[in-house]
């Protein structure tokens, strides 16, 4: 018995792979005449009020035949300034502040003329002229998996991404697993069983970095930018990388025991650490140094792509995960002796903070299954693979007893 999950098709995945590649002249010219391009279709488009493809085609098409460039690169740029002008759109109908959109950066986007042959990318640059850009062998190794379509390429000065789709079948889930992101780990499960995955590592990173940083006594502020920069991307890299592994081993485990993967709603959760909101500067940087949303992209994509259904949760079902008894819906209490855990004066229970949180979400999200499908009922996943699943050893796996608990006694 499955659930089928409502609002989500399934047909298509798409991701991108990203690699470095040395650059040519040829190809800076052509990366700077596309963001001209983009930038004089951005221009109509303000100036018409237009924002549609369609009409911005119509609109721009015979003014970028002064622009010296390939027919391909034209359509793209036109499709590329639409892209950015809806955006646009969306923001000021949200009443967000909005400048006047350019585009700065050199880069050129494509979705037709490309050819992958003999391991190379090879992109037009001219009438008949064709540049080859080596492909890593991770690249091609992402590219040629059974059943994956190229579909466009993006370049920078110094990355290539390739877009790439491929049709997949919706796993059929028998439950849900919530995700909780906290500052020193990802706690994942539901009331069968919790897993938390250790992050201090990239707490620890980013201290080192911001250490490095204040050390900085010169009063130069040239250079302290150029180490600041220095030591940010090295902190972004590293934090990365740890997430990746992570978010990796969630949507594995998760296809493993079939299970839908929950993820909280975190709009807002940046004016949590506002200035004046009566919390120190350090404390302030460290949690708004977090990627939250970055662990849920990541995991997004990367269920999508192997078929696992995501349940986003809405503001309003997210509220009070973290505070609210599993058991017994009471509000639960915190103390300061008790560090992370918090009390149920309703079970006389404690019970791990971010443990209660994961199985929160789990719940929320199972019940928009129950709701669309009355007559389907939960089943844990099957014992067995937990008991042989191998984890690599990269990061610490706890396996809660809460959770456990907390499900013996419901029953
Ligand atoms: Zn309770």
């Amino acid at each position: 018995m499955g659930y089928k999950v409502v609002g989500w098709s399934g047909v298509s995945a798409v991701k991108a792979v990203r690699q470095n590649y040395s650059g040519s002249i040829e190809l800076s010219r052509l990366m700077d005449v596309f963001r001209r391009m983009t930038n004089d279709c951005i221009r109509t488009g303000l100036v018409n009020n237009v924002s549609s493809l369609g009409k911005l085609s119509s609109l721009s098409y015979n003014k970028l035949s002064n622009y010296d460039s390939p027919s391909y690169y034209k359509l793209c740029a036109i499709s590329r300034a639409a892209g950015i002008l809806a955006a646009r759109k969306k923001s000021v109908r949200r009443g967000f502040p909005v400048r006047e959109p350019y585009s700065v950066r050199p880069q050129l986007i494509s979705c037709y003329g490309f050819k992958i042959r003999n391991g190379l990318l090879e992109i037009p640059v001219a009438r008949g002229i064709r540049f080859g850009i080596q492909l890593t062998k991770h690249t091609l190794g992402a590219i040629s998996q059974p059943g994956v379509e190229v579909r466009s390429f993006t370049l920078t000065p110094h990355s290539l991404s390739i877009c790439i789709s491929r049709e997949v079948a919706p796993i059929e889930c028998v439950s849900t697993i919530g995700v909780d992101r906290n500052l020193r780990n990802l706690t994942v499960g539901n009331d069968q069983e919790t897993r938390q995955y250790d992050l201090s590592e990239s707490v620890r990173i980013a201290r080192v970095a911001v250490d490095i940083v204040g050390s900085f006594r010169r009063n130069d502020n040239r250079i302290r930018q150029v180490v600041s920069s220095k030591h940010g991307g090295r902190r972004a890299r590293r934090t990365m990388h740890i997430l990746h592994n992570v978010t990796k081993r969630v949507v594995s485990v998760a296809v493993q025991q079939r299970t839908a993967i929950v993820l909280e709603n975190i709009e807002g959760i940046r004016s949590l650490y506002r200035k004046g909101n009566g919390q120190g500067s350090r404390y302030r940087a460290r949690m708004n140094g977090w990627s939250f949303g970055e662990a849920q992209r990541q995991i997004e994509y990367k269920a999508r792509w192997v078929g696992l259904p995501i349940i986003r949760l809405s503001r309003r079902e997210t509220r009070g995960s973290s505070v609210t008894c599993p058991r017994c819906g009471e509000r639960l209490q915190s103390d300061k002796r008790l560090r992370r855990k918090l009390w149920c004066n309703n079970c006389r229970m404690v019970m791990d903070r971010d443990v209660v949180a994961a199985v929160n979400l789990s719940r929320r999200g199972r019940l928009r299954f129950d709701r669309s499908q009355p007559t389907t009922k939960a089943q844990g996943p099957p014992r067995e693979a937990m008991v042989s699943e191998r984890e690599p050893e990269r990061a610490t796996l706890i396996r809660t007893v809460d959770g456990g608990k907390i499900d013996s006694q419901r029953a």
